[in-house]
């Protein structure tokens, strides 16, 4: 399947709630959902009402958008988090939360995870001093992500930065901004990470 490339406040707007994938636009009032909070094309005002597998399925296509992942590779994290000694649902969060691209839009450098998987791409981001261009590269605590001297010279990667910085960073990173550094501490726990899903109805779906 390709990558999306459309509207991405659509997919929002299709989920109902606000998943946070256009960087500064989503802390503004021009944030697509809050102008129209009502699902994208000509009958999105209609209501619809969705069986049991259409509510687990639009959970899991509102999980992997948010992340940016596609249907292979989520099944494959769905797959490792089944294996683990926790909760297949705190466990697959802890892995998306833990790709590199997570990582480094949590801890501000990228606006969104889309702009972060970009820095990624493209070389700008270290981990351990050493650069690292898989957006899927799993962080470990302890881990110290960073950014490439070319990055640092980067205006868009300074005013990110200054953003997160007053909207704060969460709990399980620490950021050195004038070092243009991050710890990740720990991966977080469901509460944590507060996303606007119920993980349990993407298990309910891939259990089916
Ligand atoms: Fe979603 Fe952000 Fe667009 Fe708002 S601005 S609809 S949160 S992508």
């Amino acid at each position: 399947m390709a990558r999306y490339t459309g509207s991405v406040c659509k997919i929002c707007r299709r989920e109902g709630v606000e998943l946070f994938l256009k960087g500064a636009r989503c802390f503004s009032p021009k944030c697509g959902i809050k102008k129209r909070n009502y699902p994208p094309g000509m009958h999105g005002k209609r209501r619809v009402k969705h069986s049991d597998y259409g509510v687990q399925l639009r959970e899991k296509q509102k999980m992997k958008r948010m992340y940016g992942v596609m249907e292979k590779q989520f099944r494959t994290y769905f797959t490792r988090a089944t294996k683990s000694p926790m909760l297949t649902g705190e466990k697959l969060i802890q892995l998306l939360e833990g790709r590199l691209d997570s990582v480094v839009y949590r801890m501000g450098f990228g606006s969104s995870r889309a702009q972060a998987r970009q820095f990624v791409s493209h070389a700008h981001i270290l981990v351990n001093d050493k650069k690292v261009n898989l957006p899927s590269y799993q962080v470990k605590p302890g881990d110290v992500v960073g950014l490439s001297e070319k990055g640092k010279k980067m205006h868009v990667m300074q005013a990110n930065l200054d953003a997160a910085m007053q909207r704060g960073v969460p709990p399980w990173v620490e950021v050195e901004p004038e070092k243009f550094a991050g710890k990740l501490l720990r991966l977080p726990t469901r509460d944590e990470a507060a996303l606007p899903v119920e993980e349990k109805l993407v298990i309910e779906l891939y259990s089916r």
